[in-house]
């Protein structure tokens, strides 16, 4: 557990995925708060637990549990610590997540299955070939995201601007759809900290298309509107979700952007006039990637191709249920 600001902690907690860790922090004095919690898995629950108890804490003396989104490695552990707590105190653990993204904390296995039906969605109308094609619909995987979240039909949520007392001061919510419906940076003016969750990361993309509540909303859109509402606070330090804190946001921001028009550039270059599929175009602009990376390469790819199409840069068309785009 290493030591940030004063009264923060940063607690590194595994998870069984290529991401690596996820960082969960610790706020001291009163009340006893934690954002985010990483994932339901025996090894999470152990390094969680023994980092606790080196500050001599345990999971039952979290008094308020932040959730900066309602993805699996930021949540799945949270109703181990509301159980604790019934067991040592009267008063519970108040466990909060933004209003949009509530359904994943009260009621995981909907969520899953929602996920589901996006996922499903995404990999038939894109064209990917029969020998590349993950087993659909994908049970198995379901049911292991399933066993990595508990739920809490006792969370309780918020909308864009609630505040929360913590010790380090007040922490304001911050809305920032695109990485998820309701991804939240919570921002503590005192302090000049933004505990970002996976909005904004060190060197990784937040991958904004994979959120699936998309409907006429493009992700990669959403997300870069969603930048200009932390880039006023451009001397903060944002502790992210994964990786190493970001000192310089400005400069992040920049880059984010950057990556985005050169993606775009990227893909209207690949446009024919020879219709291609999503996963055509996901192979030109990804290259060789492997099976785990399929769906966020063509979740990105489908977004940037709609983006283009409101350019009139491109014209998707949609043949025996697959999309396909061209040249405009
Ligand atoms: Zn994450």
């Amino acid at each position: 557990m290493k030591n940030l600001i004063d009264g923060v902690s940063r607690i590194e907690v595994p998870t069984p995925f290529p991401v690596g860790s996820v960082n969960c922090y610790l706020i001291e004095s009163s009340p006893l708060t934690l954002i985010d919690t990483g994932p339901k898995t025996t090894k999470s629950l152990e390094i969680i637990q023994k980092e606790l108890q080196e500050r001599s804490y345990s999971m039952s003396d979290i008094e308020q549990i932040l959730l900066t989104h309602g993805h699996i490695d930021h949540i799945g552990l949270a109703a181990q610590f509301v159980r604790e707590r019934a067991h040592a105190h009267d008063n519970p653990t108040k466990v909060w997540i933004h209003q949009k993204d509530a359904t994943a904390v009260v009621n995981y296995d909907r969520y899953a299955e929602l996920y589901m039906e996006f996922y499903t969605d995404l990999i038939t109308s894109s064209g990917v070939p029969q020998t590349e094609r993950p087993i659909l619909p994908p049970k198995g995987l379901i049911e292991y995201f399933k066993s990595l979240v508990e739920s809490v039909p006792t969370a309780i949520s918020f909308n864009d601007g609630a505040t929360f007392k913590t010790g380090i001061g007040d922490i304001s919510a911050v809305w920032v759809p695109g990485h998820s419906s309701g991804s939240t940076c919570y921002v503590c003016d005192e302090k000049q900290v933004i505990f970002s969750g996976d909005f904004i990361l060190g060197d990784i993309s937040s991958n904004p298309s994979i959120s699936f509540e998309r409907s006429e909303k493009i992700g990669i859109i959403t997300y870069l509107d969603s930048l200009n509402r932390i880039a006023s606070r451009n001397s903060y330090i944002a502790l992210p979700g994964h990786r190493e804190p970001i000192l310089d946001i400005k400069s992040r921001i920049q880059v984010l952007r950057t990556e985005y028009d050169d993606k775009l550039q990227k893909t209207s270059d690949s446009l024919t006039d020879t219709p291609q599929t999503v996963y055509d175009i996901s192979r030109i602009i990804y290259g060789d990637y492997d099976s785990n990376s399929l769906l966020l390469a063509l979740a990105e790819s489908h977004d940037l191709l709609r983006i283009l199409e409101r350019r009139n840069h491109a014209k998707l068309i949609h043949l025996n249920g697959i999309v396909h785009v061209v040249k405009n």
